[in-house]
């Protein structure tokens, strides 16, 4: 049977096509993406020296040495495709810093390689893979060159195994079939040497995964040309994976959202582009060798790891001196605010969730200082550890049932006493000390334990209520704070009419805090909620009012008897039209018959200030602050006596 050339044309065809596609797409812009370009330059190096030696043995009047020249080609490529993908998934996998240190390894990555190559040299003489003496022959160790390439295949296999955690199922299942296509291909050919499919099988392979893994539209942003968000999630869990060293200097334009606004959308993505050109140039001229990306809403990150890690602190100097300058579009004169934080992995940023919550919002916690800051400077290592550990630290407090309630009393101007008090969690953890409510509110909100902990600070409150040392102190009600989820949730009312009922609480002794931020949510399941608790008899207040943007329409709306000012808000007091503004404020609310709560206040001067203003109740560190039960008992025993 002669051998037919068709299969190595179709071959031909379709990794010329592969090669063009790659340019276009720009694929080059990362090491995995050139190695494999280099791969198909490989494979399609193999098949056109496969097709040379079907010619030249077609051909009797050949030259011996151009057909020997011809089939070795063919082996040496063909066999240079096993490193070559073996190269390709350690680039995907990123453990080049693993590899480097460990010469055991390298031996053995490169060992098969020395083989082969020896045996190559020597065959001309030894013709031991082949002669092309009287006509073309496999020689005694032609099958070397395939257990060698089978050497490869197992590492390959090792490899993604091994890192399997860093690849998606799709990933997983394009490189298996992969692996099976080529050695599909392999056997088939060894076995029916007449039959040249093996080149074909081996730029299917290469398709597949171009398909299905190298697909730069998913890494690259089309407006920035930078790596994407999915890029860098990538990236960054392959370097914590690998245990690699790296810096990254985060850039987050901090008005990026009102600059857009003002100059359009258009102007906004030439903005995006003449930032990321910035950068770019920046890290080039500096040699900083960082890997860019641009994530979304006017955050950016460069990436340091091994060559140019010392040159991040120029880097980020210098952007930030370029950035701050004043720039036109749209005839705007616009400035940014460019938030740079220099962070070390995994020093800094201890997990790859940790990296990717700081970065998210750091802009909005942290003042605009105008320098670059250092991400151990804005997190002290005790609050990053609380923060990465909220849900392991929550999941204990839960268990052990350390979860404690505080209160904070709150005094009545018109009656002169105190009348009721804030119900506040506490949880002091064994390893991390006292943990602030607020982040751990949120951080239960987003696991879902908001719900249970909600139950367990009902409970106490509850149990409070019912014992005769509160039955002894004539106070009113106390005060119960909800997070959003919870009033989200239509079990609500049953948790809380289940507890009173158990222990035997009238309705009249709670008043449950919502927030304003709950309030702007014009949800169904919460105005039900809100109806039953109120029809049951249960009143309500607003919480940290002022400090959102409430729908008046809404907080009209709700059946609330207490609004409660907010600190931040009632801070301003000394700045003359925030006074009218608040004169103006109680006066609405009295006039609706709210009650007022002023929350956060600390001095005897505004003590008097809100008590002119015929505020209701005053609630602030200038009476106390929230204290465990056994003292508040002895506090307002003490305090409503006198
Ligand atoms: P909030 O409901 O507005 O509670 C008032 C906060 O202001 C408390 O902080 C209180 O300690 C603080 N505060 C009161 N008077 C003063 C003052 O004069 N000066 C200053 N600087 N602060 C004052 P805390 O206890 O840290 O609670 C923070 C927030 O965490 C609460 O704000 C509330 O939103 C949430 N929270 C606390 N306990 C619970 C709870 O059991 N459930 C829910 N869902 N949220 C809670
Ligand atoms: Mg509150
Ligand atoms: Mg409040």
């Amino acid at each position: 049977m002669e051998k037919n050339l068709g299969l190595d044309i179709a071959a031909l065809i379709l990794l010329g096509v592969l090669f063009i596609s790659c340019i276009l797409r720009k694929m080059t812009n990362d090491l995995s993406g050139r190695i494999f370009l280099v791969l198909i330059l490989v494979v399609a190096a193999s098949t056109v020296f496969d097709v040379m030696s079907v010619l030249l043995e077609r051909n009797p009047a050949a030259d011996a040495h151009m057909l020997y020249i011809a089939h070795l080609g063919y082996f040496v490529t063909r066999f240079l495709t096993a490193p070559a993908y073996l190269v390709f998934f350690i680039s995907l996998i990123d453990i080049w810093h693993k590899l480097k240190k460990n010469i055991f390894f390298q031996i053995i990555m490169i060992a098969p390689s020395l083989v082969m190559l020896a045996v190559f040299i020597m065959n001309h003489a030894t013709g031991l893979v082949f002669s092309v003496e009287n006509g073309y022959t496999r020689g005694p160790w032609f099958s070397l060159l395939y257990i060698n390439v089978m050497i490869y295949v197992v590492f390959d296999v090792i490899c993604v195994v091994q890192y399997r955690s860093l690849f998606s199922f799709g990933d997983i299942a394009a490189m298996a079939a992969v692996m099976l296509f080529a050695l599909g291909g392999m056997l088939t050919q060894l076995l029916v040497p007449n039959v040249l499919i093996e080149m074909f099988c081996s730029s299917v392979s290469l398709l597949i995964l171009s398909i299905f893994m190298q697909r730069p539209e998913d890494y690259v942003d089309s407006v920035t040309r930078l790596m994407k968000h999915s890029a860098y999630a990538r990236d960054m869990k392959r370097t914590y994976y690998n245990d690699k060293h790296v810096v990254v200097i985060m850039l987050n334009i901090g008005n990026y959202d009102s600059v857009k606004a003002m100059i359009g959308f258009d102007a906004a993505m030439d903005l995006l582009k003449k930032v990321a050109g910035k950068i770019h140039d920046t890290n080039k001229r500096l040699h900083g060798h960082a890997a860019l990306y641009y994530l979304d809403n006017g955050r950016f990150r460069l990436v340091f790891a091994g060559k140019g890690i010392e040159r991040v602190e120029d880097v980020a100097e210098s952007l930030n001196r370029q950035l701050k300058k004043p720039m036109n579009f749209n005839g705007f004169d616009i400035t940014l605010a460019p938030y740079e934080v220099i962070a070390r992995c995994p020093e800094d940023m201890v997990d790859f969730k940790m990296l990717m919550s700081f970065g998210a919002d750091f802009h909005k916690k942290n003042y605009y200082t105008g320098s670059v800051m250092r991400a151990s400077d804005i997190y002290s290592k005790n609050q990053l550890d609380i923060q990465t550990n909220m849900d392991a630290i929550i999941e204990r407090a839960l268990e052990n049932d350390s979860f404690q309630v505080y209160y904070q009393p709150i005094y009545s101007i018109t009656q002169g006493r105190f009348i009721s008090a804030e119900a506040l969690i506490r949880l002091f953890d064994s390893e991390h000390g006292y943990i602030s409510p607020e982040p751990m509110i949120t951080a239960a909100e987003k696991s879902g334990a908001i719900h249970k902990i909600g139950a367990i600070v009902f409970e106490k409150v509850c149990q409070f209520i019912a014992s005769d040392d509160f039955k002894k102190l004539g106070l009113d009600y106390i005060e119960v704070n909800l997070s959003v989820a919870q009033i989200m949730n239509s079990d609500l009312p049953d948790v809380i009419l289940s507890t009173m009922k158990e222990y035997g609480v009238s309705p009249d002794k709670i008043n449950l805090e919502i927030t304003e931020t709950a309030a702007a949510y014009a949800q169904d399941v919460m105005t039900e909620n809100l109806d039953k608790l109120t029809k049951a008899g249960l009143s309500f207040s607003l919480d940290d009012y002022g400090t959102g943007y409430s729908n008046m329409k809404r907080v009209i709306q709700l059946p609330l008897k207490i609004i409660k000012l907010d600190k931040s808000f009632v801070d301003e007091n000394n700045n003359p039209k925030m006074w009218i503004f608040l004169e103006n404020t109680v006066k609405m609310l009295k006039a609706m018959k709210m009650e007022i709560v002023v929350e956060g206040v600390e001095t005897q001067e505004m003590l008097d200030a809100f008590s002119d203003l015929k505020c209701d109740f005053i609630q602030g560190y200038f009476f106390s602050k929230p204290i465990p039960k056994n003292d508040f008992v002895a506090f307002i025993a003490d305090a409503n006596k006198a």
